[in-house]
């Protein structure tokens, strides 16, 4: 199976998950924001993940200007990729479902904010962000490039480090005591195994 299926299985995907976030995400402009929480630095890293799923990988596959970094995996590795990338488009979906009008690209709680605790929610805190880790792994099996593939991963990870820091100090000042035993129930991207 030539490399072009997997880069073909990458752009299925990244349309996929487009259509997923369109479908789950076209009721936010009508709410109100309550509070916004949001910083400078928080804006800024936001706009980086984008450089490492579309812009980069765009590159890549329209030019040979990336070539000279291309690594060669076994098929089965591609595979692999696209089962992750499965596992991905899945986990977005649920969060989203499950997150319903309480969805925000922003630190912000809106209006009638409630608290979700079920469905994905109830063994890890940020499924949605965990779904764009799994993407970013899957990208480096199905991009074999070392620029490419690893884009994802390296420009999403500074952005989850500051936004899961100032999103659970954002929830707990809004929702206090009952956040704070959420927290102890659940793992931020990894299910707790343990307790
Ligand atoms: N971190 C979560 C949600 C990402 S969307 C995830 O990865 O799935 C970001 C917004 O969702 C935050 O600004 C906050 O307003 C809201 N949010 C995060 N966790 C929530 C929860 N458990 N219940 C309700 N809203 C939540």
């Amino acid at each position: 199976m030539p490399s072009n299926f997997f880069q073909g299985a990458y752009w299925l995907g990244v349309i996929l998950a487009s259509v997923i976030r369109v479908v789950y995400t076209r009721g936010y402009r009508e709410m109100k924001i309550a509070e916004y929480h949001g910083t400078r630095l928080d804006l800024l890293l936001s706009a980086i993940p984008a450089l490492g799923m579309f812009v980069l990988p765009l590159i890549y596959v329209l030019t040979p200007w990336l070539d000279f970094a291309d690594y060669h995996l076994p098929m089965w590795a591609g595979w692999i990729g696209v089962a992750l990338f499965g596992g991905a488009l899945w986990l977005l979906w649920r969060s989203h479902a499950d997150l319903a009008r309480n969805w925000s690209p922003r630190l912000e709680i809106i209006e009638g904010h409630s608290l979700v605790t079920q469905g994905v929610f109830r063994y890890i805190r940020h499924p949605m962000y965990a779904a764009h880790v799994l993407w970013g792994v899957a990208q480096v099996f199905l991009l074999q490039n070392w620029i490419a593939g690893f884009s994802m991963l390296v420009c999403l990870l500074p952005q989850l480090v500051n936004r899961v820091r100032g999103e659970e100090q954002m929830m707990l000042e809004h929702f206090g005591e009952e956040y704070r035993s959420y927290m102890d129930r659940t793992g931020r991207l990894i299910p707790r195994l343990w307790r």
